[in-house]
């Protein structure tokens, strides 16, 4: 028997914002345990913004697991927030929300800065470094600085020790700013993936006395970078059956829904799609070939290929939550027929 670090993770009831929260069980298995024979558990929601203090027990249901590299026989175990019954998902349990969907996959473009003493890493104490321009994939100290790019490859290495489907990361435009890439098949697991990275990513940061900044405009109404979490999605219709006509209605759908996705692509996304610098205003929809300055960026490939493959929507921030994200995404385009009827046959 091997007594194993079980790190159950979940996120709490604050808002606009929810946080991620972990606590540790021991348990003992006779080998690596497969998901179904991780326990339920409970959590003090009274401390979470996630229940009153007289009866405050909540229930953490695990739904994925995935080896954790920095402690030995350690794994991060992934949960829902059920209500005290262990059935019914709590109200701040968006990923219970998703629509079941093998064929619908995911990629999502995190991007974040690093933070340290109140300030993106690597910017002077007073005033700002030099302008945009060099960092976006630099290379070089006055571009990177010394310690972002240990975190970034560290980051890297422990996610996909995890299993995480990482696909790729770079720096982005700003000092300070980076961006990671994550891709998943099946309507939760990219979402998934992703929670579980920023823990990874949060987790390490510590030991460098460094957090990480989500909002998706931390030096406000200036020329420097905000962050997004693009959701480049496609489901087994858009990749198989397509056509204009579809994806006319689609996107009419996400036209007429627009609000409801605005609701769920992170807080303060007026200060970040303004329209300008390759944004696509927050109020108001639209989709274009190639355009980075739309609300949804259509590939090259997508109208070379009869109207199949994935589409790009730029609009979800690096604070939006994966799971509310895809969670809206499916169920617009759930309200088009086609996709019901191929779904049905
Ligand atoms: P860019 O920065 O140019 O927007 P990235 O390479 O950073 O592009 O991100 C593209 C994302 O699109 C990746 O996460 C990738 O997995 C995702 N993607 C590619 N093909 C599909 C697909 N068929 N369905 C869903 N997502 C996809
Ligand atoms: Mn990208
Ligand atoms: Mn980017
Ligand atoms: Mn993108």
């Amino acid at each position: 028997m091997t007594k194993y670090k079980l790190e159950y993770l979940w996120l709490d009831g604050y808002s606009p914002v929810q946080g991620l929260r972990g606590k540790t069980q021991i348990k003992e298995f006779a080998e690596y345990p497969t998901l179904e024979q991780l326990p339920l558990w409970g959590f003090d929601g009274s401390s979470t913004m996630q229940a009153e203090g007289s009866n405050s027990d909540c229930v953490l249901k695990p739904v994925r697991h995935f080896f954790d590299a920095t402690r030995e026989n350690g794994i991060l175990v992934m949960c829902e927030v059920m209500m005290p019954d262990g059935v019914t998902p709590h109200p701040t349990n968006a990923r219970a929300t998703i629509l079941d969907d093998d064929g619908a996959w995911f990629g999502f473009e995190q991007e974040y800065f690093f933070y340290k003493d109140g300030r993106p890493l690597g910017f002077p104490t007073t005033g700002y470094p030099a302008p945009q321009g060099p960092y976006y994939c630099g290379v070089g100290y006055a571009a990177s600085g010394s310690v972002a790019r240990k975190i970034v490859e560290e980051h890297l290495n422990l996610c996909l020790a995890a299993g995480i489907n990482h696909e790729g990361i770079n720096a982005e435009v700003a000092k300070g700013q980076w961006e990671f890439q994550i891709f998943g098949k099946g309507s939760k697991k990219a979402a998934d993936e992703m929670w579980v990275a920023r823990y990874i990513l949060q987790r390490l940061c510590e030991s460098y006395e460094i957090d990480i900044e989500y909002h998706c405009k931390p030096l406000g109404d200036t020329d420097w970078n905000g962050s997004g979490m693009h959701a480049n999605f496609s489901t087994e219709h858009l990749r198989t059956v397509g056509g204009k006509e579809y994806f006319e209605a689609l996107m009419a759908a996400f036209e007429k829904n627009l609000m409801d996705h605005i609701a769920v692509y992170g807080p303060d996304n007026d200060k970040r799609l303004t329209g300008k610098h390759e944004t696509a205003p927050w109020n108001k929809f639209s989709y274009g070939v190639a355009d980075r300055g739309a609300s949804i960026r259509v590939p090259h490939s997508f109208v070379k290929n009869d109207y199949k493959g994935y589409l790009e929507d730029r609009r979800p921030n690096s604070q939006g939550d994966p799971y509310a994200i895809a969670s809206q995404i499916l169920k617009t385009i759930s309200e088009v027929p086609a996709q019901k009827a191929a779904a049905a046959a």
